[in-house]
């Protein structure tokens, strides 16, 4: 019998979700929810499609997205995340959105979590954070000792 080639088809993370209070389902006020997503659940949850989206999901600024509801850590959660494991209730049943994020090799909320335990000298203590959305426009005004960039405001982004 030959030696098995180990091989690992799956890139490289640097985030465990397990060791995480779930920023994710939680700072984020929008979970956006497809019609297949909605589909999704009523069939995990045993009701029509006119239930599950009146149970589980509101409009939001015109956009579908989960219900929220209080949280012990956080303000607010995804209704679905279980506020003592911190994990996903629906794990199969999740929506698109939930299963692509990160889409990437890290997770900025777990940077930030590493970073403050570290930093705090403590790894129990969890850091909280909040993200909303603001656009902002660039202007490149000149004055006597050259040009500098100027922000303005607009209203926040929904
Ligand atoms: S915030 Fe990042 S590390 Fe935490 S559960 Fe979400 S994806 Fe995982
Ligand atoms: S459905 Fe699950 S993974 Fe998605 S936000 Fe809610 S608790 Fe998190």
């Amino acid at each position: 019998m030959g030696i098995k080639k180990v091989t690992d088809e799956q890139p490289r993370v640097y985030f465990d979700c397990s060791k995480c209070p779930a920023y994710c389902c939680s700072i984020y006020e929008r979970v956006v929810v497809t019609k297949r997503d909605i589909n999704r659940l009523a069939k995990y949850f045993g009701v029509n499609v006119e239930t599950a989206t009146r149970r589980y999901t509101k409009l939001y600024n015109d956009e579908r997205v989960l219900r929220r509801k209080q949280d012990v850590i956080f303000e607010e959660a995804c209704q679905f995340l279980n506020p003592e494991t911190r994990g996903c209730g629906i794990y199969h049943a999740r929506p698109a959105v939930c299963r692509e994020y990160p889409d990437r090799s890290r997770c900025a909320y777990y940077d930030v979590l590493q970073f403050e335990r570290r930093q705090q000298d403590d790894p129990n203590v969890i850091p909280l954070v909040q993200i909303t959305f603001r656009e902002v426009k660039k202007t490149v005004v000149s004055n006597g000792n050259g040009s500098e960039q100027i922000y303005e405001w607009k209203q926040e982004k929904q």
